[in-house]
């Protein structure tokens, strides 16, 4: 049998989750072959504790790898060989496999058989492929620690796996196993990456955009398309609410003191994304807030937009620091959408001094004049809801 390439696919912590490790990687799988639907690839398969995929001559190894590496849940993938356990192949293999690390200096052969049926230990087998590896790359060291590059080669049932290029995975655990959540997603740098991260988690994500339409222009909704359209290898956003603010805003300016319009156009906000995930059977709001970032994010303020629903609020982000966040938004590829945003509903209708330590008498006085309970109705009511093709969404939660 000529060697058969695939890629080998790692994961961590799913060896942790105990009795549910199988629905675990039942779901990873799932996500897996969703983010292969464009390839000629077979399903994922499961071997001794590691997912494979069997590449096709029709796909390039690197694009299927790159595709399974974004999936959450996966932490590493392996541009791997399978071949017969023979050793003459297997060197051959393990040669192609460090042929394929240039440019390296050092190296080393990791070898492991997980049947006792095949007649060579992993000691043995270390030294005849160190051995063939050797005599394939004359001007290059073998180091044991810390080398370059390690040429895995592990027997697991009938065959031999060799692998040492890989592609480092997302992380994190597979969508669909941690839950819904309901995010609020401004077309701004922070909450695309809030509402990755918890996806990144496990989590399902019904995203609510808040736009000033009709009172500003719709581009924030596209803006935010657009960021959903780059988080979407992850596969965790199952549907889209774009509520048209600017009117509730008007309102709450006409009737509040101006330095808690923002509060209050926040407690709404927070309001009608409980009233969504109650409707989604959500369990959690999330938000792209880090604590002092903006005058507004002071844990007065904190608690005084919390007060305004009773159900876990994350913040992802509570804790980053705004270079960490940009960093990440550039590598997801929602920071070139983010810093194009100009007008959504949070440069409409601000005070000049907006309060910063709210007091909570104060604010609950305020908001007990406006018919909160009317309002947040008619706002689901008239919200645009796009569905997207999430297939955590539609896994038991
Ligand atoms: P971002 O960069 O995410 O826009 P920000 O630094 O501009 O955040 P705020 O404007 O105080 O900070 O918003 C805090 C959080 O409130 C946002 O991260 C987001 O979760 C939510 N939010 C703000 N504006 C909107 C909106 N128009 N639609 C939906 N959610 C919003
Ligand atoms: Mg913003």
């Amino acid at each position: 049998m000529a060697s058969q390439r695939l890629c080998f696919i790692h994961y961590h912590e799913l060896g942790l989750k105990g009795r549910n490790r199988l629905a675990f990687e039942r779901a990873l799988m799932d996500n897996i072959d969703r983010n292969l639907a464009g390839y000629q690839v077979d399903k994922v398969r499961r071997i001794s504790g590691h997912l494979v995929v069997d590449i096709d001559d029709g796909d390039d190894i690197q694009a299927v790898a790159a595709a399974i590496a974004a999936t959450p849940g996966v932490a590493k993938v392996s541009l791997a060989w399978r071949c017969d356990r023979d050793i003459q192949e297997m060197g051959r293999t393990a040669c192609l496999a460090l042929a394929e690390c240039e440019p390296y200096q050092t190296f080393k052969a990791s070898c492991r058989r997980s049947n006792t049926d095949f007649p060579i230990d992993s000691m043995e087998l270390n030294q005849l492929m160190g051995e063939a590896l050797c005599a394939f790359a004359p001007n290059k060291q073998v180091k044991m620690k810390d080398p370059d590059v390690t040429v895995n080669v592990w027997v697991i049932q009938g065959s031999a796996y060799i692998f040492a290029r890989a592609l480092q995975g997302v992380g994190g655990l597979p969508v669909g196993t941690g839950g819904r959540v309901v995010t609020l997603l401004s077309a701004g740098i922070d909450s695309p990456v809030a509402t990755w991260r918890i996806v990144k988690r496990g989590a399902v994500a019904i995203c609510v955009h808040f736009s000033g339409r009709p009172q500003t222009s719709d581009s924030s909704e596209y803006l935010v398309r657009d960021i959903i359209d780059a988080l979407a290898p992850a596969g965790g956003i199952a549907r889209l609410y774009v509520i048209p603010f600017g009117d509730y805003q008007r309102a709450i300016a006409a009737r509040c003191p101006g330095k808690l319009r923002v509060i209050m156009y926040r407690r709404l906000m927070f309001a009608v994304a409980q009233r969504i995930a109650s409707i989604e059977e959500a369990k959690a709001l999330v938000t792209g807030e880090s604590l002092g970032q903006v005058a507004s994010q002071t844990l007065d303020n904190i608690w005084a937009t919390d007060d305004a629903v009773d159900m876990p609020v994350l913040r992802p982000l509570i804790g980053s620091d705004k270079q960490e966040i940009i960093r990440e938004a550039k590598a997801l590829g929602t920071y070139e959408i983010s810093i194009q945003n100009q007008s959504d509903c949070c440069t409409l209708f601000m005070p000049r001094n907006p309060e910063t330590h709210a007091d909570l008498r104060e604010v609950r006085e305020a908001w007990s004049q406006l018919p909160t309970d009317e309002w947040i109705e008619s706002i689901v009511q008239d919200a645009e809801i796009t569905v997207f093709d999430c297939l955590g969404y539609r896994m038991r939660h």
